[in-house]
């Protein structure tokens, strides 16, 4: 028996804890960041503006759950900012082997 209609959670953060919804891992989760490079990778200015909205965002939340030590600054970065150049490459590369064929 299928259960078609059932809804998948999407990869969305659940805040204040910046956790996904869906698989509770840390938030950009490895689905959240191929979603996201998959539909900006035609403006990735957009995606690196709502990357460090969301950074803004996730700092301000953890800094308020746990001020002291707070959240590490580079770990923040990284986990927002540092991944999506070469996930976008290969998202580029998977498309230009598509057109090839
Ligand atoms: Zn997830």
């Amino acid at each position: 028996m299928s259960d078609t209609r059932r809804t998948a959670t999407p990869h969305l953060p659940r805040r204040p804890i910046w956790l996904c919804r869906a698989c509770v891992q840390e938030w950009p989760c490895p689905t959240a960041r191929t979603d996201l490079v998959t539909e900006y990778v035609d403006d990735t200015v957009a995606l690196y503006v709502y990357l460090a909205g969301m950074l803004f965002d996730a700092i301000t939340d953890l800094h308020r759950l746990n001020p002291e030590p707070g959240p590490n600054p580079t770990r923040m970065y990284d986990r927002f900012l540092g991944w999506p150049a070469s996930h976008l490459a290969i998202v580029r590369h998977t498309r230009r082997a598509e057109n090839d064929r």
